[in-house]
């Protein structure tokens, strides 16, 4: 017998004994494969979605369980794929019988035979996804690694059991995939699987838009999701998903003037945002704040370059872009088009912080006014330690005076401090459009600081506007 090492750690749930029983009474073999048994290796804490392979019916032994585990939880059966799933406890596990997939030319899903362990963990997408722990009584915890998946484990390695080309072109998904686990895991994709993935790039047009924005999302969920993007653009696949990105890539130069590299900008905003905050939405927001920036770039002998009304561009851009890769079209969406139309707005003030600019930001970001000082400070990526250090000071200024101005005229959550209702009473009128105007002079009164934001204050204002409007006080 080979040396085999030993898992027996990995294993200290119970619901491996039970599938050690239930194995036994179907007289079949079963394995725990894959990222449960990758991120034990890694010490990525406990996965709580667990995968088994059984030589065998893999729904016949999910059935099996169930029967042995208190409460006998209910089995979810998918007869398309030929799996089960159930929950025992905390965890998820999912069971398949043992394949053997052959691809043709325009779909990723194969045609599909049973097979051997060996088979299944063929058509497994990298080495280090191919491990297998033995869950028979004699063997438990064995491991089974024919490609060497611990080495690459060790060595930090993605690579592809069988030949890459082959493998990325049978399921293109594969890509998305060794982009996103090189990002969360921090590993190289060797290199004839790089090249395979810049030579199929084509293939990923066969793959759904919400199957590749698990994997973006997963990336953008990363440490450091520069990595991914940097892949994704090295490999020639970010045309096809974010061409947005790619159009703010290069620096152009007109007489000896030139701009920043706003790709590359703008990767390093993703990543400073993600070392404060792991809001998905707000790194996306990150990721698509200066994408209007490439359709309005001008150049002009008086002012050099710039990128007038880009926040404004970016925001209507943010739903397109959305909508093409079926992501939510919902309040979150909405969430990162605020952030990028207001993204230049703290920007503005920093370099004279008026009470009343304060105010103004205050009330416009209404909720979301912590996140946009998140991302603006993110933003900050000048090389020159003397501006770096500037620039965030300026937002400091700007964060202190938010505190000052909130204590004193409570802008956050605005409430108008004279109802509609009052004013029609006061001026005996109905409802009519001199409300909405006096409404909107009284709010900006506050903004400006020409009034304070309480009662009798707004009264006064009011009487005085109304009569302004020809209107008579009862
Ligand atoms: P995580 O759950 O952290 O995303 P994982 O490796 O568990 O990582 P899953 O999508 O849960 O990923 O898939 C479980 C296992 O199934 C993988 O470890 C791999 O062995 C296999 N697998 C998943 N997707 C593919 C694919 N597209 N091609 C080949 N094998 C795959
Ligand atoms: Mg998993």
């Amino acid at each position: 017998m080979s040396e085999a090492k030993n898992y027996k750690k990995a294993l200290q749930h119970s619901v491996f004994n039970t599938i050690t029983k239930a194995a036994a009474n179907l007289e079949l073999q079963s394995y725990v494969i894959g990222g449960f048994v990758r991120d034990h290796i890694l010490q990525r804490g406990t996965a709580k979605d667990i995968d088994i392979v059984a030589v065998g019916s893999g729904i016949e032994l999910a059935k099996e369980v169930s029967k042995l585990l208190p409460g006998n939880p209910k089995v979810q059966i998918f007869k398309t794929y030929g799996t089960a799933m159930l929950k025992a406890s905390d965890i998820e596990v999912e069971f398949v019988g043992a394949r053997k997939e052959s691809y043709q030319e325009n779909s990723r899903n194969p045609i599909v035979e049973n097979g051997t362990l060996q088979d299944d963990q063929n058509r497994r997408d990298f080495t280090i996804n191919a491990l297998a722990l033995d869950l028979s009584e004699d063997n438990f915890g064995n491991i089974s690694d024919p490609f060497n998946g611990l080495e690459d484990l060790r060595s930090k390695i993605i690579r592809t059991p069988l030949d890459p080309d082959i493998t990325y072109s049978d399921d293109p998904l594969r890509m998305m995939r060794a982009i996103r686990f090189a990002t969360q895991l921090n590993f190289k994709i060797e290199s004839t699987s790089l090249e395979a993935i810049s030579k199929n790039k084509d293939r990923i047009k066969i793959i759904t838009k919400e199957r590749i924005v698990d994997e973006l999302n997963k990336i953008m969920l990363s440490e450091k999701p520069s990595v991914g993007f940097l892949l994704l653009e090295k490999t020639g696949l970010l045309p096809y998903i974010l061409p947005e990105l790619v159009a703010l890539k290069g620096i152009d130069e007109v007489e000896g003037q030139k701009h920043k590299d706003n790709f590359y900008h703008t990767l390093e905003v993703v990543d400073n945002i993600s070392e404060n905050t792991d809001d998905l939405w707000l790194r996306w927001a990150a990721l698509l704040h200066d994408i209007g920036k490439a359709p309005t770039k001008r150049f002009s002998k008086k002012v050099g370059w710039t990128f007038h009304g880009h926040e404004f561009v970016g925001s209507k851009m943010v739903f397109k872009l959305f909508k093409r890769l079926k992501m939510p079209l919902n309040d979150k969406m909405k969430f990162v088009q605020k952030m990028v139309l207001m993204s230049s707005r703290p920007i503005v003030i920093a370099s004279d912080v008026t009470d009343s600019a304060v105010r103004r930001l205050v009330f416009d970001a209404g909720d979301y006014i912590e996140e946009l000082m998140t991302l603006c400070e993110a933003d900050i990526t000048t090389k020159n330690p003397k501006r770096f250090k500037k620039y965030h000071n300026n937002f400091k200024i700007v964060r202190q005076k938010m505190v000052e101005v909130e204590e004193r005229d409570h802008i956050r959550n605005f409430q108008p401090p004279v109802s509609g209702e009052e004013i029609m009473q006061t001026f005996n009128i109905k409802p009519s459009r001199e409300i909405g105007i006096i409404k909107e002079a009284i709010k900006e009164a506050i903004l400006d600081g020409e009034i304070s934001n309480e009662h009798d204050a707004a009264y006064q204002f009011m009487i005085k506007k109304g009569e302004e409007l020809g209107l008579k006080s009862s």
